[in-house]
């Protein structure tokens, strides 16, 4: 129905850890820029080669605590047990408003909330070809310490079994097909300039 296709509307991609989630999101960003994502506001501290403002809004616990207490956020979590991550309630509205269909690249708790607030979200989950596959990704790409892997990984298991509380399933199976089967979902029209 053209006229429901015009509304801009936010999408919600989640999925287990190391997926591939920021992977995808960095080549959706560089090969297909009508793709407007939301960015979020971390504790997180930058890691080498992310910028402020395009990555993240790195900030403080004590500005995250103000922004809670400014009820600033559509969502938020502690991620892997560690930093506040949260999705500017403004950030969204304003991508809305300027006629943007909007990507959110959230954790699962994140998505649970977007879902009991903005009902009108439509919520994608992006899986790995096998479960093997999501464990080989963790380990090699060897950032973390063992410690925090094995965080990851148990958060990876609790986070597959929630594939069923999503719309629509990708597999991460090879990179330009999945991001162009979510801009599919996303109603955006392909225009690439790869
Ligand atoms: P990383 O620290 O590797 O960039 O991200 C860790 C996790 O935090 C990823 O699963 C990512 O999807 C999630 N994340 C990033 N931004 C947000 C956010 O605004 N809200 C929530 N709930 N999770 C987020």
């Amino acid at each position: 129905m053209p006229s429901e296709a015009s509304v801009p509307q936010v999408t919600v991609l989640a999925g287990p850890t190391s997926v591939g989630k920021s992977t995808l999101s960095r080549y959706i960003r560089a090969t297909y820029p009508q793709v407007h994502f939301s960015v979020s506001a971390t504790t997180r501290p930058a890691r080498p080669g992310e910028v402020h403002g395009e990555d993240y809004l790195f900030i403080t616990d004590h500005q995250f605590d103000e922004l809670l207490a400014e009820d600033a956020f559509l969502e938020w979590a502690v991620v892997h047990r560690k930093h506040r991550y949260g999705t500017l309630l403004a950030t969204v509205e304003e991508a809305l408003a300027d006629g943007k269909n909007v990507l959110l690249e959230i954790d699962l708790q994140g998505a649970r909330q977007v879902r009991n607030k903005l009902r009108s979200a439509q919520f994608v989950f992006l899986a790995p070809p096998s479960f093997d596959d999501l464990v080989e990704r963790l380990i090699g790409r060897g950032t973390e310490s063992e410690e925090e892997q094995q965080r990851r990984l148990e958060t990876a298991r609790i986070e597959l079994a929630a594939e069923p509380e999503f719309d629509v399933t990708i597999i991460n199976d090879e990179i330009d097909r999945a991001a162009r089967e979510l801009i599919a979902h996303m109603g955006i029209e392909l225009t690439t300039n790869a």
